[in-house]
């Protein structure tokens, strides 16, 4: 087939809109599935894409589709709705020439719609507009049209409507495509040249990487060069996704397919590398700047004699998902552990149902937290990942000149009735707005500022709550801004507790103090005496309570009689204590301590 009839395009829509329903739809379509009834989300391949209906890893797939006569290699890239893998959608798209922005009708456009709408446009690609959904009793397609002219200015009239469940007006599909996506530029002529847009690990022929073809064509047998390493690699297959990997003779110019090469492990292929025929470099495609962690998290094995076999499962799991992070760890309350990178908190619950499913057992997750910034005076900085690398008191009064965290342009879109509370909530959240739009009559989409920290916690849940679920929200990265941080201590008679350390805003301090040294109390037994239980911020106390000490001896019910019943009590009382993990001087059951570190 001549790239003049190879369309390379994807789907993005806000999460539920129905992009996985529409894929399958297709494949159905074209045959790449049969019509069992029984499809559902085909591309969604791991068991939490499922279950949690949210696709994570971009899939792709061929397929061949008759229109006007002529045989057209549909290549349909799938992409992740979520904000947090905002990365994975921009390098999917990298691969396309077009784009479905698929559009809930009764819904009409939300945040990440808008998010994604913006990144399909900033790459070029001709975006094609679909409402979706239209069987629904409570579909207004009129008025998601409306929406969607006044965001996008794309002509109403211009829109498809159609059901990807009942499959109403889907034969249409495939023919947009075809006549408003332009086929893929590159000349069949010219040295190979190829992206490579996403890579996974397969337990049969290792390490496969998914390319999309600029120029030329490759087959099994050539060597091909990475730009970025300069290594040399014999092709040892080449395919297609249809939809599993299926074998070809070669991959030809504007196709996009898979090819397996002798690499050894899966961080020698770098997402966004460009790779040429041997002795026929080419220019380099602009790479991808690398995902970046926002969200970091300890993870401990509860029982420390299960490390190995956690570690092993880290590994297992990150070598599928390289946007994860990972530090080894140790903390004298946890023990050994990692601090992980994640690039948000959907990417951590995902990676922390994944490793749980793996290793099936039980694993602490500490409260998540955000990558910190120090500027010395000496004009150096410091990335902050963990409350451990905060620096002290004097440190901070001798050599800091200032404390930095991360910020995000975010977007609410949401009925104009909930303007005010909406408001309230960024405000809450030290949020700067920066203004608020009509979309339609009744819809707002409000522009804001706000530190990343007050977003990877209970936002999103406030959000849902405080506008009965009806706002949507989606951010992107605003870069680092001086911001008063302080490092939070817990003191147990007087020793720090590093697990309970948290970096946090100074207005955050006294709430947040308040509330563990009351929390910790509650789960610390009396003792034979009594327990100081202090939070203290930049070495300033800010919270205070106190343990009383246990008064009644425990032998008093013995009446200074019976000795053996004296000394059967103190047996007991001492194999209780050994069930203690001991914290500072005072002992604090282990699974009380757990439920304060455990993320809330
Ligand atoms: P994704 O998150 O964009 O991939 O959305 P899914 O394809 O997983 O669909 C989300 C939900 O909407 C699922 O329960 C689908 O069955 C449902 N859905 C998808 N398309 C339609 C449609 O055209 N009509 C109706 N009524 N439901 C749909
Ligand atoms: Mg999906």
């Amino acid at each position: 087939i001549p790239p003049e009839r190879i369309r390379n395009f994807s789907i993005i829509a806000h999460i539920d809109h129905g992009k996985s329903t529409l894929a399958d739809r297709l494949l159905e379509l074209t045959g790449v599935i049969s019509k069992t009834g029984k499809n559902k989300q085909v591309l969604d391949k791991l068991k939490v894409e499922r279950e949690r209906g949210i696709t994570v890893k971009a899939q792709s797939v061929s397929m061949f589709y008759e229109h006007k006569g002529q045989r057209y290699l549909m290549n349909l890239i799938d992409t992740p709705g979520h904000v947090d893998f905002s990365y994975e959608v921009s390098r999917s798209l990298a691969a396309c020439q077009g784009t479905i922005l698929l559009v809930d009708a009764a819904q009409g456009i939300q945040a990440q719609t808008v998010a994604n709408f913006y990144l399909a446009f900033g790459e070029g690609l001709s975006v094609i507009p679909m409402l979706n959904k239209v069987d629904l009793p409570t579909a207004e397609p009129e008025r998601a049209a409306k929406q969607i002219e006044s965001a996008f200015e794309i002509e109403a009239d211009r829109i498809l409507k159609i059901s990807a469940k009942t499959g109403l007006g889907v034969e249409q599909v495939l023919p947009a495509v075809i006549e408003q996506t332009p086929p893929p530029s590159g000349s069949e002529d010219k040295p190979f040249k190829a992206l490579l847009f996403d890579t996974w690990y397969d337990t049969y022929v290792g390490v496969v990487c998914l390319m999309a073809v600029k120029d030329g064509s490759i087959r099994r047998g050539d060597k091909i060069v990475s730009s970025h390493s300069g290594t040399k690699y014999e092709v040892m297959e080449v395919g297609v996704m249809h939809p599993e990997q299926t074998p070809t003779t070669q991959l030809r110019v504007g196709q996009v397919g898979y090819i397996v090469c002798n690499m050894k492990s899966i961080a020698e292929a770098h997402v966004g590398d460009t790779f040429y025929r041997d002795k026929f470099p080419v220019e380099a495609l602009p790479g991808f700047v690398p995902a970046k962690s926002m969200v970091f998290a300890g993870v401990f094995p509860i029982d420390a004699g299960e490390f190995d076999r956690l570690n092993e499962s880290i590994q297992k799991l990150t070598l599928n998902d390289s946007s994860v992070s990972v530090h080894k760890e140790t903390s004298a309350a946890l023990g050994q552990g990692w601090r992980l990178g994640f690039l948000g908190t959907l990417h951590m619950d995902v990676f922390r149902q994944r490793l749980e499913e793996e290793y099936d057992t039980n694993i602490l997750i500490t409260s998540p937290t955000v990558p910190y910034q120090i500027k010395y005076r000496d004009g150096t900085f410091k990335f902050i990942r963990t409350p451990a690398d905060f620096p002290d008191a004097n440190v901070m009064n001798d050599y800091v000149e200032s404390t930095m965290e991360p910020f995000v342009t975010s977007t609410l879109i949401f009925p104009e009735k909930y303007l005010g509370s909406m408001l309230e909530l960024c405000t809450a959240h030290r949020g700067e707005l920066q203004n608020h739009t009509f979309i339609d009559e009744s819809r707002v989409m409000l522009k804001c500022r706000l530190p990343m920290a007050e977003i990877v916690t209970d936002f999103f849940d406030k959000l849902k709550s405080k506008s009965q679920g009806f706002a949507s929200f989606d951010y992107e990265e605003a870069g680092y801004d001086a911001s008063d941080l302080v490092k939070m201590e817990v003191l147990l008679n007087g020793e720090a507790v590093d697990a309970l350390a948290a970096v946090m805003h100074k207005s955050s301090v006294v709430v947040a103090g308040r509330e563990i040294a009351s929390r910790l109390k509650d789960v610390i037994r009396r003792q034979l005496f009594d327990i100081i239980i202090q939070t203290t911020a930049n070495g300033k106390i800010v919270a205070r309570e106190t343990v009383k000490q246990l008064r009644k001896n425990v032998t008093a019910k013995c009446y200074g009689g019976d000795i053996t019943r004296k000394m059967k009590l103190l047996n007991k009382q001492k194999e209780g204590k050994k069930r203690l993990k001991r914290i500072g001087k005072v002992d604090l059951p282990h699974e009380a301590f757990l439920t304060i570190v455990k993320r809330a």
